[in-house]
């Protein structure tokens, strides 16, 4: 009856869930408002990838950020996931495959010999004019594909499997590298990494943060590196932030290390100027 059904859906009533509920619709409001009207409140920063074994950087991965002029700096962490559930996530990456491809051909004018990774979601993956659209605008900058690379979370890929797999797969066609992001967090099982066309697993900054404190962190980053490598693909390491870390993982094998024993992410600009000053630096 209709008390019982009232009982069963009416969620309990709290200050604290009203409090969210009105961050989570001043959210979206503002974000909607900020890429509608393109007011500047968006902005990528780049943090570096360094290749351990040639020892310069080799990657930069973008990284979104925006500061609204009501609700101040909100994290992606917090907005990626409400544009996602909100249904608007494809502006988002379109703001920011403009912006990271204008920087790109900016890299290369300044002699900054790197590619650029974007972040994906599930939704993106799936939008079948994504691939055009990236091409399109990396052929009007005249940068190949090698300029450009993408992460995406291994949960995004579980849901509709093999339409994901073939529409990665028209992007590995086209040379791009993919890697799965914040892997070992996720649902991959050995069946499923077998089927799916990326190159390189990023293993996720949970794993490394401690890593030469924890001997489990160890034996699971040793793992991912040994897995990767004999499906031949490539390891990143995320949340690199000492030097100790650092060791281990060149030790191990691992190609490419990230995190703030290196570089925090930083504009463009500044990205430009950090790579110019660390030609020589020896990192090991
Ligand atoms: P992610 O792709 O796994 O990015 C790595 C995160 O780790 C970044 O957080 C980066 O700033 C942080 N990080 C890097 N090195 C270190 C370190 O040494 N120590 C610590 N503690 N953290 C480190 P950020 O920039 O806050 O981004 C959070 C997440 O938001 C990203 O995780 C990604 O999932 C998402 N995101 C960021 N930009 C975009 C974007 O343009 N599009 C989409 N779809 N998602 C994005
Ligand atoms: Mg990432
Ligand atoms: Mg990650
Ligand atoms: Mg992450």
């Amino acid at each position: 009856d209709e008390a019982q059904i009232t009982r069963k859906f009416v969620l309990p009533f709290s200050p604290e869930l009203e409090e969210r509920y009105s961050r989570r619709l001043a959210i979206i409001t503002e974000l909607k408002n900020t890429l509608e009207h393109a007011i500047g409140e968006l902005s990528l920063n780049y943090q570096p990838k360094l290749d351990l074994q040639k020892g310069k950087v080799t990657h930069v991965e973008a990284l979104i950020r925006w500061t609204n002029a009501r609700l101040g700096f909100v994290s992606p962490e917090v907005f990626i996931g409400i544009a996602e559930q909100a249904g608007f996530i494809e502006n988002i990456t379109s703001w920011v495959i403009n912006r990271a491809i204008d920087d790109a051909a900016k890299f290369r004018d300044a002699k900054v010999d790197v590619s650029v990774a974007i972040n994906l979601s599930a939704k993106d993956i799936m939008d079948p004019a994504l691939l055009p659209r990236v091409l399109g605008l990396l052929k009007a900058k005249n940068l190949s594909t090698e300029c450009l690379s993408f992460e995406i979370t291994e949960g995004d890929l579980v849901k509709d499997h093999d339409k994901a797999i073939s529409h990665l797969q028209a992007f590995r066609d086209q040379g791009f590298e993919i890697a799965i992001d914040d892997f070992g967090t996720g649902y991959s099982s050995m069946a499923y990494l077998q089927n799916l066309p990326v190159n390189t697993l990023k293993v996720d900054k949970s794993f490394v943060l401690k890593l030469h404190q924890q001997d489990g962190d160890q034996k699971i980053v040793k793992t991912v590196i040994s897995l990767a490598h004999s499906f031949d693909m490539n390891v990143v390491a995320e949340g690199v932030e000492t030097i100790e870390a650092l060791t281990l993982l060149a030790e191990w094998g691992c190609e490419l290390a990230q995190g703030y024993y290196i570089c925090k992410p930083t504009p463009a600009d500044n990205f430009i100027t950090w790579y110019n000053e660390n030609l020589n630096t020896k990192w090991l």
